[in-house]
C-alpha cells in the first residue's frame, strides 16, 4: 500500500492498516509536520477512531476540551443559544471533542506509526498502472510500485487527476483569516474555554481554546470575495483589510481578528461532490474527494471516517484484485460525506445572515442544533 499525503487522514489510514497488519508507506511532500497557526476541532466521531487506534491519552494530554458551545450577536456579544460541552458531550457521544495543534495531532499520529514507513520529502507527480501494481513517481524521479495506491493528498491532489479529468474544486465565495492568540491578550473575551461562533452580517468568528486552553484558535469568515483568481490557498493580507473586514463588532472580536500575526487571507475551496471515488487500484480519501467547508469542523473528522472505512474494506479484499473492496469503500463513504458537505454549507449561509427576521428565526432554529449534532457527532464509523 502506498499513501500519498501524509497529512490526518493519510496518517489515520496510515496507523488503522498497521493495527489490521497491512503494511502501508507514506508518501509526504513536505520536510516535516510542522504547520503554523493552524489547529483542528476534532469531534466524537474522528476521537472515537483515533482512541480505538490507541493514540486516545496522547491526544488527550496536548488538547484542550470545549467548556460550552455557544452562539453569539456578532455586535452586542449577548449569548444566543449555549449547550454544555466537556464531560456531558463525551458522556452523550461515547468520545470527547478536542481542540488541538494540527502539527501536534498529525506527530502523535506519526510517532504511533512505524517510523520507517514515512516518507517525508516526496512529492508524488505521476502515476501509471501495470499488471503488476501501480508504478508511483516522485519529482526527484524516484519511483516505487504498489497493490493499491491511496490519494491522501488534500483539496489539490494530483492522484485525483487519475481517477477523473472532470475539474471539481470550487471556490465558496467566502475567505478567511486565521490565527493562534494567547487567551491572555484577549481581556473582553467572555468564555474562553467556550467553542463560540459569532454570527453577523456577512461573515461570522468562529474559536475555540487548543492545548491547555492558554491558546486560543480563530477563523473568521467573510462572505466575499465573489470570485479568487486561482486555486492558491492564500493571498497576503495587510492589517488594516483584516480589521476593516470586521469594523463594527464586538470589541472581542476586533480584538482576536488584528491581534493575529499571519496577515493572510485563506481561500475556502470544496470539492463537488465526486461519482468516482477509485479506478483500478488507486482510490481517493478525505479532502481529494470531498473538501468541505470548514462550519462543522469536518473535513478532518471526515478524512478520519473515512480512513477507518477504508482500512476495514482493505482488510477483506482479494490481494490480485482490490477494486471490489474500494468500491464498497466509496458506497460506504460516499453518501455520508455528501450529506457532511451539503450541510456545511447550508451553515455558511445561516452563520452569515443581517440582522432581521431570517436570523431571528435561525436563532429559535439553534435550539434543535442537538439533531445536526446527533447524525454527525454520533456517528461510529467502524460500526458502520
Ligand atoms: C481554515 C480551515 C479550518 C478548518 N478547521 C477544521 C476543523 O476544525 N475540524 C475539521 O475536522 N476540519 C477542519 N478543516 C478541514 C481540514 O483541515 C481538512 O479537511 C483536513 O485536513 C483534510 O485532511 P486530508 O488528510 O484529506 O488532507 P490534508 O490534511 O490537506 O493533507 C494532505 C497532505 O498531502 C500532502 N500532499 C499534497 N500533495 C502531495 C503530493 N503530490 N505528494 C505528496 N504529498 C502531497 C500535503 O502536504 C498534506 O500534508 C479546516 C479547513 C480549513 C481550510
Amino acid at each position: 500500500m502506498a499513501i500519498v499525503g501524509g497529512g490526518i487522514g493519510g496518517l489515520t489510514l496510515a496507523l488503522s492498516l498497521q493495527s489490521r497488519g497491512i503494511a502501508a508507506d507514506v508518501y509526504e511532500q513536505a520536510s516535516g509536520f510542522h504547520e503554523v497557526g493552524a489547529a483542528v476541532a476534532l469531534s466524537a466521531n474522528g476521537t472515537r477512531v483515533l482512541r480505538d487506534l490507541g493514540v486516545g491519552d496522547r491526544l488527550d494530554i496536548c488538547s484542550a476540551v470545549p467548556t460550552e458551545l455557544i452562539y453569539r450577536h456578532w455586535r452586542d456579544g449577548r449569548r444566543l443559544r449555549a449547550f454544555e460541552a466537556g464531560e456531558t458531550y463525551e458522556k452523550r457521544f461515547g468520545a470527547p471533542y478536542y481542540g488541538v495543534h494540527r502539527a501536534d495531532l498529525q506527530q502523535i499520529l506519526v510517532a504511533a506509526c512505524d517510523p520507517e514507513r514515512v516518507h517525508l520529502g516526496h512529492r508524488a507527480v505521476d502515476l501509471t498502472e501495470a499488471a503488476d501494481g501501480v508504478r508511483l513517481t516522485f519529482a526527484d524521479g524516484r519511483a516505487v510500485t504498489a497493490d493499491v495506491v491511496v490519494g491522501a493528498d488534500g483539496v489539490h491532489s494530483t492522484v485525483r487527476s487519475h481517477i477523473t479529468d472532470t475539474d471539481t474544486l470550487r471556490y465558496s465565495g467566502t475567505s478567511g483569516f486565521r490565527g493562534l492568540i494567547p487567551a491572555e491578550q484577549l481581556p473582553n473575551l467572555p468564555d474562553p474555554g467556550a467553542i463560540q461562533f459569532w454570527m453577523g452580517p456577512g461573515g461570522h468568528l468562529l474559536h475555540y481554546p487548543i492545548g491547555g486552553g492558554e491558546l486560543i484558535n480563530f477563523l473568521a469568515v467573510r462572505h466575499e470575495p465573489e470570485t479568487w483568481p486561482d486555486s492558491a490557498w492564500a493571498r497576503p493580507a495587510p492589517p488594516e483589510e483584516i480589521a476593516a473586514a470586521f469594523g463594527g463588532w464586538h470589541p472581542a472580536v476586533v480584538d482576536m481578528v488584528t491581534a493575529t500575526s499571519i496577515h493572510q487571507r485563506w481561500a475556502l475551496f470544496t470539492q463537488d461532490p465526486s461519482n468516482r471515488w477509485h479506478r483500478g487500484r488507486v482510490v481517493l480519501l478525505g479532502d481529494a474527494v470531498h473538501a468541505m467547508l470548514p462550519h462543522h469542523g469536518q473535513g478532518a473528522n471526515q478524512s478520519i471516517e473515512d480512513a477507518a472505512v477504508l482500512a476495514a474494506c482493505l482488510t477483506e479484499a482479494d490481494g490480485d484484485d482490490p477494486s471490489a473492496a474500494l468500491g464498497r469503500y466509496e458506497r460506504l463513504r460516499r453518501t455520508r460525506t455528501r450529506q457532511v458537505q451539503r450541510s456545511s454549507w447550508v451553515a455558511s449561509d445561516l452563520l452569515h445572515l443581517p440582522d432581521g427576521p431570517e436570523a431571528e428565526q435561525r436563532d429559535r432554529n439553534l435550539a434543535t442544533i442537538d439533531e445536526t449534532l446527533d447524525w454527525i457527532h454520533g456517528y461510529d464509523a467502524t460500526a458502520a
